[in-house]
């Protein structure tokens, strides 16, 4: 079957080429892939900045945001049946530390994980994958068109999850939370936050009125147009900001975030940002300010199973407030083959797919 793949480390060695069928076994579960969405991790992965192939294998297959539809079950699978629309997991557990074992390998702490189409593992830009049940998460028919988002979507839910964990240290009620970047993932953010009737601002680069800033009126939402300028416009702005999650892929913003936080607030840090940039912050402000106002700053990275169901359940519920409004991130679908005009940056948009399944089982028509 004919699969995406890289040479890790080696920089524009995308490419097609047939690769193995995937496993069987009584315990699997084999899908049809229908769509893949591309990040900034693929990109990454493409430069040869980041991933690795699975031992053994010189390339790895790549793609983690998937969207399948299961055709044939093994004896043994008693959740899953032919035409389920599924969305799996990325990361599998290292086997030996005790968060991996008690299923949060989002936590794993000897980072010897794997995570399918990134780390040692292939992933779904195949015609067809198989899975454990395990791994596996079902889509309601009347949200497939938005089922490839499911991954982003955990990812949001595990940081906005451990936001709402951590802030338990005090009494806390949050009358304003901000979302920085209006990507797939900011605007994912705002629609947890939005279905949890908090009161959103969404900031982005475009001018408002624009695509970015419809969809987030659209989930009732607010849009903040900073232009070229610093995120501290907003602090202007807003007097109170008592969450902020930010996934602008900016490292820069990340730093100007901690500043425009309100007493006892929190700021969620989602982008993965490559590279090294070296840049002078004002360090003792940053300090007195954290120290003074009780802020926490945290990282989250990935996502266990127990997020990909809560994304499920809430797409289901953002679709009945807002019918379509998530699907419209989904900006641009492109064959398979089409593949090198995303990495060559001329698809602009907010989320493109790669498609992998004919009209057959495309997820569009509700079932
Ligand atoms: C993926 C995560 C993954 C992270 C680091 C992100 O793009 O969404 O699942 O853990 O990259 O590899």
């Amino acid at each position: 079957m004919k699969a995406i793949a890289v040479l890790p480390g080696k920089p524009n060695s995308i490419h097609i080429r047939d690769v193995p069928d995937p496993p069987m076994s009584p315990e699997h579960v084999l899908v049809q892939t229908i769509r893949v969405g591309l990040c900034g991790t693929d990109a990454d992965i493409a430069r040869g900045e980041y991933g690795q192939a699975p031992p053994g294998d010189e390339y790895l297959v790549l793609g983690h945001e998937n969207f399948g539809v299961v055709l044939e079950t093994g004896s043994q699978v008693t959740e899953f049946a032919k035409g389920d629309f599924v969305v799996s997991t990325v990361r599998r557990p290292c086997g030996s530390c005790y968060n991996c074992e008690h299923g949060e390998s989002d936590f794993c702490t000897t980072g010897k994980y794997t995570e399918r189409g990134i780390m040692r593992r292939h992933g779904f830009m195949s015609e067809r994958y198989s899975e454990v049940p395990l791994y596996m998460n079902k889509i309601a028919p009347q949200v497939a068109p938005v089922g490839v988002l499911l991954e982003p979507m955990s990812v949001v839910e595990k940081g906005i999850d451990q936001a709402f964990r951590i802030q338990r240290r005090v009494h806390w009620e949050p009358a304003q939370v901000a979302v920085l970047g209006a990507g797939p993932v900011g605007i994912l953010a705002a629609a947890i936050l939005r279905n949890q009737d908090l009161p959103c601002v969404v900031v982005g680069r475009e001018e408002s009125g624009g695509f970015q800033s419809q969809i987030v009126e659209m989930i009732g939402g607010e849009y903040f147009s900073v232009g070229d300028s610093s995120v501290c416009e907003l602090g202007k702005k807003y007097k109170q900001i008592d969450l902020i999650v930010e996934a602008t892929g900016s490292p820069r913003v990340a730093f100007d975030a901690m500043q425009i936080l309100s007493p006892n607030g929190a700021l969620c840090l989602l982008s993965v940002t490559g590279g090294h940039i070296d840049q002078s912050e004002p360090i003792a402000v940053i300090n007195q300010d954290l120290v003074l106002r009780n802020n926490v700053v945290f990282g989250s990275v990935n996502a266990n199973v127990r997020h990909f169901r809560m994304g499920a359940q809430h797409f289901v519920e953002i679709e009945q407030k807002w019918p379509g409004a998530l699907a419209r991130l989904i900006t641009n679908k492109l064959p398979m083959t089409a593949y090198q005009d995303w990495f060559d940056r001329k698809i602009k948009g907010i989320k493109t797919t790669l498609e992998f399944a004919g009209d057959a089982a495309s997820g569009e028509v509700a079932a």
